[in-house]
Formats: C-alpha cells, sequence, structure tokens
C-alpha cells in the first residue's frame, strides 16, 4: 500500500474543504483533499444550480486568493434588499422593509455568484498548486485518530497520514460521526426548492424576501434579466409543488413572487433540499478539526451559511498558519482551542438568529402579535438600526481574521 504523510488531510472537497485547501497549499502546507464526487461533477451546470449572496468578508477572502478577479464578471451585484410579508391573515398589516446602499460607492450589500462558476474558479486554483493533491471519487474507509497520530485509509488503497485531519464532508458527516462528535439538531419539516429564472422586468439590483406562512421565497438577482430563487415551504407543500410541470410551478411561483419580475421562464433546472438545523457540541479533538456544514448546517433563510463556513475557513488558516512559524504542533489542542475560541460565538448567534427568524416569521401567531407593524416601521425608519444589521450581515464586525479583512496572514 501506498503511505503518504501530509501536514494537513481534509475530508470532503465543497467550497468550505477547497478553500482551507488552497490557502494552506498556498502557504506551503503539503495538503492532501478528498471527495466522494467525479471531478467533472463539479464542472456540470446541470449538477448544480444553487447561487450564493456572498457578504463582504467572503469576497475579500476570494481576492487575496485571486478567485474573485475569475468570478467576478459572472456575479451580480445586490444594492437593495426588500423584506416583505405575504400573509394569510387580512387582519396583518402587510410590511415592507427596504435596506439601500449606493452602488456608485462599490458598496453593495451582497455580491450573488453561481455556485458552477465559483467551484470552476477555486479548482483551478487548486490544479496550480502543487503543495495539494486532490483525490477526486474517493472515501475513507477507515480512519484512526488519537493524541499522537492520524491514520486514514482510502478505498484505493492509499494510507495517508498527517498532523491533523479536517472534517468538512456537509451534515450529516461520516468523518465527525466516526470522531464521535455530538450534535444538536432540530429537523425543520421544510425544503427549499433552488432554480435560476429568466424573467420580463429587471430586477434593478434588488433582492426580495417574502415571508410566506409556510416559509420564505427569496427572489437573488444574477447578471442579465436572470435571478436566482430559493423557495422554502413545509414539507408536503414542497413535495407537491415540485413535481408540477414548469409551467404550473411558474405560475405558482410567480403568484408568490406577486409578478414583480413580469414573466418568467426556466434557465436551470429546479432542485429541492431538505432543511435542518444541526450544530456541533464541539469543533475539535486532539488532531481533528470540523468547518463549514459540518459545524454548522443552518436555515438558507439569511443566506449565511457559506459565508459562516468562510469565516470558519479564514479563522483556522490563520491559527494554522501562525503556530506552524511558531514550530507548534498544529494537530495539538493547545493549537485547536484557539480557532474553537474564535468560531464558537460567531457559529452560536448565527445559529439562533437563522432559527428564530425562521420561526418567527413562518408562523401566523407570532405574526398576529405583530400586525400592527410597528417593529418594521421603527426598523424602516432608523438608518442607524439598518446600518448596524448590513454591517452584521458583511461578515466584517467582531475579532475578524486577516483573510477577511483583505490582508496576507
Ligand atoms: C437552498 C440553499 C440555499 C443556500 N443559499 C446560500 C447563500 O445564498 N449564501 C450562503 O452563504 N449559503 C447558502 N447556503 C448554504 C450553503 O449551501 C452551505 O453552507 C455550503 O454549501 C456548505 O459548504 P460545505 O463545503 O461546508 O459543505 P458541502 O457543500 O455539503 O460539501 C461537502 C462535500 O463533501 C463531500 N463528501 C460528503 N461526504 C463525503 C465522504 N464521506 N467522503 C468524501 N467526500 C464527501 C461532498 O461530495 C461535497 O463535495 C444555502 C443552502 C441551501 C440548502
Amino acid at each position: 500500500m501506498k503511505k503518504k504523510k501530509n501536514n494537513v488531510v481534509i475530508i470532503g472537497g465543497g467550497i468550505i474543504g477547497s478553500l482551507l485547501a488552497l490557502i494552506l497549499g498556498l502557504n506551503g502546507f503539503k495538503v492532501s483533499i478528498i471527495d466522494r464526487q467525479k471531478k467533472e461533477n463539479f464542472f456540470f451546470k446541470s449538477q448544480s444550480v444553487k447561487s450564493y449572496a456572498l457578504n463582504e468578508g467572503s469576497c475579500r477572502l476570494l481576492s487575496i486568493l485571486g478567485i474573485w478577479d475569475i468570478v467576478k464578471k459572472n456575479s451580480q451585484p445586490i444594492t437593495k434588499i426588500l423584506l416583505q410579508q405575504g400573509s394569510s391573515i387580512s387582519s396583518i398589516q402587510p410590511f415592507e422593509l427596504k435596506f439601500t446602499t449606493d452602488l456608485k460607492k462599490s458598496d453593495h450589500i451582497f455580491n450573488m455568484v453561481e455556485e458552477i462558476y465559483l467551484k470552476k474558479a477555486i479548482i483551478e486554483k487548486i490544479d496550480e498548486c502543487s503543495n495539494i493533491e486532490y483525490l477526486y471519487s474517493s472515501k475513507v474507509i477507515e480512519q484512526k485518530i488519537d493524541n499522537f497520530s492520524t491514520k486514514l485509509v482510502i478505498d484505493n488503497g492509499q494510507i495517508l497520514n498527517s498532523d491533523l485531519v479536517v472534517a468538512s464532508d456537509g451534515y450529516p458527516s461520516s468523518s465527525a460521526k466516526e470522531a464521535k462528535i455530538k450534535y444538536f439538531d432540530n429537523n425543520y419539516n421544510q425544503s427549499s426548492i433552488v432554480g435560476i429564472f429568466e424573467h420580463k422586468i429587471p430586477h434593478d439590483s434588488e433582492a426580495i424576501q417574502i415571508f410566506l406562512p409556510s416559509g420564505p421565497l427569496a427572489i437573488l438577482p444574477l447578471p442579465g434579466n436572470r435571478s436566482s430563487f430559493v423557495w422554502t415551504m413545509k414539507n408536503n407543500d414542497a413535495n407537491r409543488i415540485f413535481k408540477l410541470s414548469d409551467l404550473l410551478f411558474l405560475k405558482e411561483l410567480n403568484t408568490a413572487l406577486q409578478n414583480k419580475r413580469g414573466k418568467i421562464e426556466f434557465e436551470s433546472k429546479r432542485n429541492m433540499f431538505p432543511i435542518s438545523l444541526a450544530f456541533s457540541k464541539r469543533l475539535v479533538k486532539e488532531k481533528f478539526v470540523i468547518i463549514g456544514d459540518t459545524a454548522h448546517k443552518i436555515h438558507p433563510i439569511a443566506g449565511q451559511g457559506l459565508n459562516l463556513g468562510i469565516r470558519d475557513v479564514a479563522a483556522l488558516a490563520e491559527v494554522l498558519i501562525l503556530s506552524r512559524r511558531l514550530g507548534e504542533d498544529i494537530g495539538s489542542s493547545l493549537v485547536l482551542d484557539k480557532y474553537s475560541k474564535w468560531r464558537s460565538w460567531d457559529v452560536l448567534s448565527i445559529v439562533f438568529f437563522t432559527d428564530f427568524t425562521n420561526k418567527f416569521f413562518s408562523n401566523e401567531n407570532y405574526l398576529k402579535k405583530f400586525s400592527s407593524g410597528i417593529i418594521f416601521k421603527l426598523l424602516n425608519n432608523s438608518n442607524t438600526i439598518k446600518k448596524y444589521l448590513m454591517k452584521e450581515a458583511s461578515g466584517l464586525s467582531g475579532d475578524i481574521p486577516k483573510l477577511l479583512k483583505g490582508e496576507n496572514i
């Protein structure tokens, strides 16, 4: 059997695992990254209909890696957000909450990027980095990690030893399960239907979120007269609507969207994702660390999951690179606890924020209590609160890692 000693082995080569591999590889670490998917899967448009609202911090990290230069031409800034209540209770006052920025100051709130372009650009950069070995179509069949060593056996017979194993294989994660990481979880009994459509009325860089009783509908602008939708609803409704013909589906979507974009037509196929909440009780063990969705799978209501994972990547990379420069053991709990302490508060606050927002807005009873819309009028009239919320959403508040400031480590 072929044996290889790395500094770091990453299980799961989604966007999060791949970004970490790239940063570490560019900083002199020997990295192996393992993903069960074929390389071609990352390049097929039909495999990927998701789009991401990337905040300012995430875009800065991508810029430092030279990825933003590649994806920028296919990105779409969001300069306005319209939050709207859609309710079946007639006594509830409809509310609208508007966030706007001045595009001339290049002061966008988010940047929309389609998953396919982002993954392609990351893989292009990984291919150029000789410190990274990407094992596609591969799975770990044996995982042994203790205080002194790590050993992963891959299904092609290869044995990988390393100073540290990082799990970024999403949720549920077989590597975290093997490492006996426990989770708090909650099934929302909701699914999101996702896709891309073309429309008649230009979006004018505006994102719309309509809070329907069964769950939120987000319409997110893409380059051209195109938008991505994330339509979250109870599982029963989602299963029924997902099975409709394109014509009937688009009719229902346009009704929910109140015809705000005029005539709409599908550009992509649609996909459905089950929605649940899961966050791990710990982020690290000796020689083992979890990042991205493996550590926290959250509701897509605020488009924060990937951004949160990118903050994990930035923090972990900074801790590992600085510790290695000091000659410390990067797999020791002394080093890994720094990452855990740095990330815990941000993770918990986003977990609770998204959970609360979904429960609050997807519930007619809650809405009844707030039918006067006073809170939203207050928010609408307070630029200070709006500015605060936009700063929080930008991923630039608190003690942020260097890469999110656009600085090298
Ligand atoms: C409908 C929807 C819309 C969203 N919109 C946004 C948004 O606008 N903005 C935002 O920030 N976030 C958004 N998110 C969240 C975002 O999709 C996730 O947070 C992000 O994709 C997590 O990336 P990841 O790399 O951690 O995990 P994943 O994307 O789950 O990647 C895991 C990788 O591990 C591989 N893998 C799994 N098991 C194994 C195994 N045993 N061995 C080897 N490889 C394995 C998989 O093939 C995959 O490549 C959305 C989520 C949903 C569901």
